[in-house]
């Protein structure tokens, strides 16, 4: 039964773009329609419906506590009744900077309400503080909607990015140039020929928006390498895995810090809130201490530091191995039930986030490969998995997310669920 799904669904496409405020959550690349939660608890969401499903988005990522921990409800509860926002300086405020510059390489951090402030804000920081107009992305990696970084591949090395998106105009894309992920000898011509104008390269710590493609031995240590001399700043984008693959991220994995980094998702425990950080002496190029300008209303908001302070701060080594070893666990699963089921499939491992690539098994290092997959295989696998209760992210480009409270009871649900779902992606392979 999806009854209530179904009609709320209906009344959301009346009032709302698509029926959803944010496109990865309609079921666009599986079909169907997509299930409306009330509530979570623990590993589970229960639906408007009644229905509950071990939860493998943790809201694409915040969630690594899992839902409702008591810990961020009581802080967000004590907060709430004090007021809601007050437009001044709070003491939070420099509990959630202090914890955030103990844990990851910023000496300053600036806190934001998303994500993509977080990646906009770093990127206008690196120009303004550089002089220079150049900002190199790489092909797959998402930094949120920022129209210069909502630019797709060109083919061929160093091309520059046409409008990806209606409403992103060729100007606010022409600064910047796209570059095949994980292709050294590309940045290291682009760099040849054009260093002296570039203001920044942006990438994702570790790639987790085309499914989980890690930087080759050595990557992210030539990046560095290549913008330190040529005065480029390197952004790293933690956004994604920021207190979540380590308890710094990434950074903890491969040792390569950003000029900036930008963090959000587990940060805010749930609650709008993002951050960019780096060296003081860069970080001070911003209003007011310097010339470039950043603000926000809401932007350190008292509920949203109170859930991101409970959440870092719930982050303890236990909670790393609970995650860690729950996604070993679980990616081993999948991985032998799509084999059983005669599923060739790639699986990708980063740390604890991992995704699987259907139809195919050779590795993959970028977006041209990640896309040489079966869209078909996993929607089958992904309605046959959500009819047992199981929620998947609703695209194959998306990585996996656990949490610490995922624990037997959940893991045994996946595992009973799985050989029906890999012999559905079987059928769709070879239908
Ligand atoms: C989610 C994400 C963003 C955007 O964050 P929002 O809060 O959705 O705006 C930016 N970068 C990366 C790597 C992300 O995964």
């Amino acid at each position: 039964m999806t009854d209530r799904s179904d009609s709320l669904f209906a009344r959301a496409l009346q009032v709302t773009p698509g029926g959803v405020n944010s496109p990865v959550r309609a079921f666009g690349a599986v079909g169907g329609v997509p299930r409306f939660m009330v509530s979570g608890a623990g590993a589970y969401l229960y639906d408007a419906d009644g229905r509950d499903y071990v939860d493998l988005v943790c809201s694409w990522g915040p969630m690594i506590l899992g839902h409702a921990h008591p810990a961020v409800v009581s802080a967000v509860s004590e907060a709430l009744v004090n007021g809601t926002s007050f437009g001044t300086p709070t003491p939070g405020e420099v509990d959630l900077a202090s914890e955030i510059a103990a844990r990851a390489p910023a000496e300053q951090v600036r806190l934001v309400n998303s994500g993509t402030e977080a990646t906009m804000s770093a990127l206008r920081l690196a120009r303004g503080y550089t002089g220079r107009s150049l900002v190199v992305k790489f092909a797959g990696c998402y930094h949120g909607h920022v129209d210069a970084l909502l630019v797709a591949a060109g083919s061929g090395v160093a091309t520059f990015g046409l409008p990806d998106s209606p409403g992103v105009t060729g100007a606010s894309a022409a600064d910047t140039i796209v570059l095949p992920y994980n292709d050294a000898e590309a940045v290291t011509a682009l760099f040849a020929s054009r260093g002296a104008e570039i203001a920044c390269v942006i990438t994702e710590a570790c790639p987790a928006n085309m499914g989980i493609v890690p930087p080759a031995g050595g990557f992210n240590a030539l990046l560095q390498s290549l913008c330190r001399p040529a005065g480029a700043l390197l952004i790293m984008d933690e956004v994604l895995t920021g207190f979540r693959v380590t308890s710094t991220g990434w950074y903890g994995v491969d040792g390569v810090d950003g000029d900036l980094t930008t963090f959000g998702k587990v940060m805010g425990g749930g609650l709008p809130c993002a951050a960019f950080g780096g060296r003081a002496s860069i970080m001070s190029r911003l209003a007011p201490a310097g010339p470039v300008y950043q603000a926000g209303t809401l932007s350190g908001n008292p509920l949203a530091v109170a859930a991101g302070l409970a959440t870092l701060r719930g982050c303890t080594p236990d909670v790393y191995a609970a995650v860690d070893s729950f996604s070993a666990a679980l990616s081993k699963l999948v991985s032998s039930a799509l084999t059983e089921a005669g599923v060739p499939h790639f699986l990708s491992q980063a740390g604890n986030l991992f995704s699987v690539y259907m139809g195919r098994t050779a590795p993959v290092l970028n977006f041209d490969d990640a896309r040489a997959q079966s869209p078909e295989a996993y929607a089958a696998f992904f309605h046959s998995m959500l009819d047992a209760g199981v929620y998947l992210p609703p695209s194959p480009y998306e990585a996996w997310f656990v949490s610490a409270a995922h624990d037997d009871e959940a893991l045994t649900r996946i595992a009973s669920a799985l050989p029906a779902a890999a012999r559905a992606a079987a059928a769709a392979l070879n239908a």
